[in-house]
């Protein structure tokens, strides 16, 4: 079925709420394994059909964030949702609970009962209230960015809008937009201030109320963390500043060259070539069709995948005012469908789109028809962007197809750029990590600590001249910040993870892309250390992991 016609009607939380309580009560009854067994299916199904209508809200009111309808369903769901995650919680602890848990495992396997007690540990009706306001806070930062109205270029540009020119091959225009961006930040800085700094005391209450030290432990369980702890991640930071930082400075200094400079500023960072970053060839209905031949081409699960999404307009791709910035993919469960959000904007990231959230969407098409329990499909989110990151390295060889003669030069910039992200995401990693710990910092004291981060990790970079930079604000930005607490350092596992396929795609891309289809087929089944070590790849946490990744990549960058 299209997206268009799927259809939305608000939930009744009364019934559903009723229907948990008469299938946890039976659950607790019960008198055999079968039985439970059937009451879990049944929690599926209402499960399924409430994130149905959710996502199909989120979506729609993400498409337009001006329409009154959807804005309201959206109010609903972030004070609703919490009150139907309370009953789910009750219904999991039912089943973790079970007289038949032997023989329950035996049907799930026994990881569905781990991640079940975390994410039992890591709710309380007690914080119920707590979360409706942490929501609310998360929804105003999104609105406010995405009311962002800015003058340039004789246009009026949303923030998405707004990066094009922000890697101008003409480094005053790049300047200028950036000061456009910061002027809109510092526009509504202190405001940003509040909100985080909300965000961090309520989080840090929710965690006292359900009995840990502070948020970071929380989080982790918050985000099903299921293999490893903070200490493993300060140790792949550890790492990250040892061995990636010093690479990817020389990266950054050959870049400075190219460019003809002799130091990179904030808004030379992302500007990798002195004719402008390589562009796309076509618009987004010729980027949509040779990504159809592509995954064609790839194999059989690929291009099923994409016909499929082809078939029932799962995408949202072109940018409009009104739609809330960035990209995403999310699930429709009901329809057993992905679907893709995005703003194009007609630079390379359009082509990115269609292979990372595609990757991501390719993984959920194949769980929903391989995984029959919904808290299987998705692995922690390591794995869930290793899905992703890897596809796009994965999509190399067809490059010609998207850049035409600019292939190799997308290449290099694709390259360059997934080894630069690292330390920048390990750098939004240990700032949040800090946050957590020290939820007493002031607004000051936490543009203070990002730019102290910003040294550490980003030593190549200078503010000069940007005090809404130079002074520490550049994390009010990155919107994971505020809305997916400690969601970030998965981007770096994940890039780590992919670089080590792409390593492998080099020796022999059909050996390594079915070592990937194994690793996206397991879907949530696994933990992402064992999909990793099943996979044959070096597992980012372990000691001397980055170091070897470095010496792999650095002879085919030809620095
Ligand atoms: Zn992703």
């Amino acid at each position: 079925m299209t997206f268009a016609k799927m259809e939305y009607r608000r939930p009744d939380l009364n019934s559903v709420i009723d229907r948990y309580e008469e299938i946890t009560l039976k659950f607790t009854e019960g008198v055999s394994a079968d039985e439970q067994l059937d009451l879990i299916a049944q929690h599926e199904k209402i499960l399924e059909k409430f994130q149905t209508l959710s996502t199909i809200a989120y979506i729609r009111n993400s498409v337009n964030t001006a329409d009154p309808f959807y804005e309201k369903e959206m109010a609903f769901f972030d004070s609703s949702t919490p009150v139907f995650e309370e009953h789910v919680q009750r219904f999991y602890r039912a089943v973790a609970s079970s007289r038949f848990r032997k023989e329950l495992e035996q049907k799930t396997g026994p990881l569905f009962f781990k991640n079940l007690e975390i994410a039992l540990r890591s709710f309380s009706p007690a914080v119920t209230d707590l979360k409706k306001r942490e929501n609310a806070l998360v929804t105003e930062y999104e609105k406010l960015l995405a009311s962002a109205q800015i003058d340039f270029d004789g246009k009026v540009l949303n923030l998405s809008e707004l990066q094009k020119y922000q890697i101008s091959p003409n480094r005053s225009t790049r300047r200028e937009a950036w000061e456009k961006a910061a002027g809109f930040f510092t526009e509504h800085s202190k405001r940003l201030d509040e909100i985080y700094d909300e965000l961090v005391r309520n989080r840090t209450e929710q965690a006292k109320k359900l009995g840990y030290e502070n948020y970071l432990p929380l989080g982790y369980d918050r985000l099903g963390r299921n293999c490893y702890g903070p200490e493993d991640v300060r140790k792949f930071r550890d790492q990250v500043s040892r061995n990636f930082v010093p690479f990817v400075a020389e990266i950054k200094s050959a870049q400075a060259k190219r460019l003809g400079i002799s130091g990179l500023k904030i808004y030379d960072d992302a500007c990798l070539f002195p004719d402008g970053n390589p562009v796309p060839e076509g618009g987004r209905q010729d980027l949509v069709e040779k990504a159809k031949k592509m995954y064609h081409e790839m194999g059989p699960a690929t291009g099923e995948f994409f016909d499929f999404m082809l078939e029932n307009d799962l995408f949202d791709l072109d940018s409009k005012k009104g739609k809330a910035g960035g990209g995403y993919c999310t699930d429709i469960p009901d329809y057993r469908a992905p679907f893709i959000f995005s703003n194009f904007n007609g630079t390379a990231g359009d082509v990115e789109v269609l292979t990372h959230e595609a990757g991501h969407a390719f993984a959920s098409y194949l769980a929903f028809r391989n995984i029959p329990l919904a808290e299987l499909r998705s692995p922690t989110m390591d794995a869930a962007e290793t899905h992703s990151m890897s596809m796009e390295l994965f999509s190399r060889p067809w490059d010609g197809l998207f850049f035409g003669g600019g292939a190799e030069k997308f290449h290099r910039y694709q390259l360059e750029s997934a080894l630069d992200f690292i330390p920048y995401g390990t750098l939004v990693d240990e700032f949040q990590t800090a946050m957590y710990e020290n939820p007493g910092l002031s607004p000051d004291e936490r543009k203070k600590m990002w730019l102290r981060l910003e040294r550490k990790y980003r030593p190549w970079i200078s503010f000069d001249g940007m005090p809404f930079f130079s002074e520490g604000g550049g994390y009010q930005r990155q919107h994971h910040i505020y809305s997916f607490p400690l969601y970030y350092i998965d981007y770096c596992l994940a890039q780590t993870t992919a670089l080590e396929f792409w390593i492998a795609s080099e020796k022999d891309w059909k050996e390594a892309f079915g070592r990937y289809l194994a690793f996206v087929k397991a879907g949530g089944t696994k933990t992402y250390k064992e999909l990793v070590r099943q996979a044959g790849l070096g597992y980012p946490m372990d000691s001397g992991c980055l170091k070897r990744l470095c010496e792999s990549v650095s002879p085919k960058l030809g620095l």
